[in-house]
């Protein structure tokens, strides 16, 4: 069968991998900001199509018989254009996303809806441990009267201003280290997207040893489609095991 995955995600990686295992015809198709990102087996395509119409051409021109969303669920407009897509060129769409995170008993997590009003959660003086990426970075570095301590994998364009230090290092984290990094940093507020997955998961289990405050940013929420959580669903849905 031949296959486009909109990629740039753990699992988009791990579902090419399989399916070119299995003889299929996949093509992986990165968004290309990252440098030198982990590259799938199978084609592969860089950068955006254009919007829907692009992206609905694409399927059409290049005969695709199956489209999966595998995209980060925080990738909204990606994910909105998939279904927009596929309708227009009549394609099937399905979409692999992996389940959120929930918190253990015990846990406050304050949930909000994006980055300014999370930036707006923090108390003054807060010492924070910010792992929320480039989009509305903005946000938080107005906030003169905190501390960050920004994890990124890519370093931001422009330079931090003083109150903020970059952390420039790629997952997967432990928990070992998670907690040696929030104590040494005397870290008071995590701010995480819930992106869901065990690869940063860590990072939540320490805050929660280590009574660290967590702001929760929650996951856009687009059109609903044919949706699975996990790479071996995603086969089972496709009908592909093998
Ligand atoms: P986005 O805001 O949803 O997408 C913006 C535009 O980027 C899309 O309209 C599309 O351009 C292009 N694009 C996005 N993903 C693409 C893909 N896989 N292949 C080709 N074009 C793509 O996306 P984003 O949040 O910037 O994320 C970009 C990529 O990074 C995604 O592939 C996502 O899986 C990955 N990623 C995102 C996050 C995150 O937190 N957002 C974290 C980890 C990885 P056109 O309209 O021109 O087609």
């Amino acid at each position: 069968m031949k296959i486009l995955i909109l990629g740039g995600t753990t699992e988009a990686r791990a579902l090419a991998n399989r399916l070119v295992a299995l003889g299929h015809d996949v093509t992986t198709s990165l968004a290309g900001r990252t440098q030198d990102p982990l590259l799938p087996q199978g084609n592969l395509r860089m950068g955006g199509f254009g919007g829907v119409q692009g992206l609905a051409a694409y399927l059409l021109g290049a005969q695709i018989e199956q489209l999966v969303d595998a995209t980060h669920p925080f990738a909204g407009q990606m994910s909105r254009n998939a279904v927009a897509a596929a309708e227009a060129a009549n394609i099937s769409l399905l979409r692999l996303v992996r389940p959120a995170w929930e918190p253990a008993l015990g846990d406050a997590w304050i949930y909000t809806q994006g980055t300014a009003e999370a930036a707006a959660a923090l108390p003054a003086d807060a010492c924070v441990l910010l792992t929320t990426g480039h989009a509305g970075l903005e946000h938080f570095l107005e906030r003169g009267d905190c501390r960050f301590l920004v994890r990124i994998i890519e370093a931001p364009a422009a330079a931090l201003p003083a109150h903020a230090r970059l952390l420039q290092i790629r997952p997967p984290f432990h928990l070992l280290d998670e907690l040696a990094l929030m104590e040494r940093e005397a870290i008071t507020h995590l701010v995480t997207k819930n992106s869901g997955g065990t690869q940063t998961a860590s990072k939540l289990e320490a805050a929660r040893r280590l009574g660290v405050k967590v702001i929760m940013i929650a996951r856009p929420v687009y059109e609903p489609a044919n949706e699975v959580a996990s790479v071996d669903e995603a086969l089972v849905a496709l009908g592909l095991t093998g």
